[in-house]
């Protein structure tokens, strides 16, 4: 009984691998495709407001999959995939084409794009970023780039070096979904970043327990002189307890979702084309 029970489990068990593998190969030749059709992936942006002003801030670009069949695929599916086969780096550049010629079309709007560990982490990255913004005559300063804790404190490889790279040529870093990494305070003395965005998980919780973290978080990066974006940002209590303890900007979906680049420009035109430094 229990070995044909065992046989079983192990039919049903080895039959779902296949599904899960054939899904797999036809999801990377799918991402292939798409990217050679550079229609499929384009950028989404989501708005960032200063938290004092209560307006528009700055973009952060997001990659959108469109897939013919399937709809939209969460990034959270396709960007593991892209680093896997070795993808990445045509995606951040498309991701960061479109990001560009949205700067373009709005010349006083900031933007944040993503960048992957094995982007940040290549030789020519940095150039690769540069020339992309020379090519559209938009000033550095203008982008940051987001990148994990452990790309921050130069964990992995070349890092440190490209990092170094462009922030002399005045592109800001900040460090993406902070708080969920490996920051000690001892690292966090060498830190040489721009900006942290403290993670969505620590506001999800900022009416309990993690609201002594958040002002620890603030106070300190206001030490150092780093600026402060809150991710997730969902309700009003929120957003009027960050104010309160002087975080510098606010991103999530209470100020909006990540919108096509047809409605952060009409956007854009709605605010009366102003922006606020944070
Ligand atoms: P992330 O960089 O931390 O981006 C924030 C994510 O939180 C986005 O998910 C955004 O849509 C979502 N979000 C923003 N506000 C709220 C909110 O109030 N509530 C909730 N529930 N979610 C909110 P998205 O677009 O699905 O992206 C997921 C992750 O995929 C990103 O996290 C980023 O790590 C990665 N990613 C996205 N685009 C790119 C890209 O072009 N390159 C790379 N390397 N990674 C990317
Ligand atoms: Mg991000
Ligand atoms: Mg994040
Ligand atoms: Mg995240």
């Amino acid at each position: 009984h229990a070995k044909a029970a065992g046989r079983n489990t192990f039919a049903i068990f080895g039959g779902h691998m296949d599904e899960l593998l054939r899904r797999r190969r036809k999801l990377e030749h799918d991402l292939r495709l798409a990217l050679e059709t550079r229609s499929q992936i384009e950028a989404f942006y989501q708005p960032v407001y200063s938290a004092e002003h209560k307006g528009l801030s700055s973009m952060e670009a997001l990659a959108r999959w469109k897939h013919p069949e399937e709809g939209f695929i969460a990034p959270d599916i396709f960007i593991p995939i892209a680093e896997e086969i070795g993808l990445i780096h045509e995606l951040g550049a498309k991701v960061l084409e479109d990001a560009c010629s949205v700067m373009a079309d709005l010349p006083l709007i900031s933007m944040a794009i993503n960048a992957s560990a094995l982007e940040l982490c290549s030789d020519g990255y940095p150039l690769r970023v540069l020339s992309r913004l020379a090519k559209w005559n938009i000033d550095p300063k203008r982008l940051e780039i987001e990148i994990t804790e452990s790309l921050a404190f130069g964990e992995e490889g070349r890092s440190d070096r490209n990092i170094a790279i462009l922030r002399n040529a005045g592109v800001g870093i900040a460090i993406d979904d902070f708080g969920t990494g490996y920051s000690s305070f001892s690292r966090m003395q060498k830190l040489v970043v721009d900006r942290i965005k403290i993670d969505k998980s620590f506001i999800d919780a900022m009416q309990g327990e993690s609201k002594p973290l958040i002002e620890a978080m603030i106070n300190m990066a206001r030490a150092k002189g780093l600026k402060t974006t809150a991710e997730g940002v969902e309700t009003d209590e929120q957003s009027d307890a960050l104010v309160a303890l002087g975080c510098d900007s606010l991103q999530g979906f209470l100020i909006s979702r990540p919108l096509s680049r047809a409605a952060v420009i009409d956007l854009y035109n709605e605010t009366g084309k102003q922006i606020f430094t944070a």
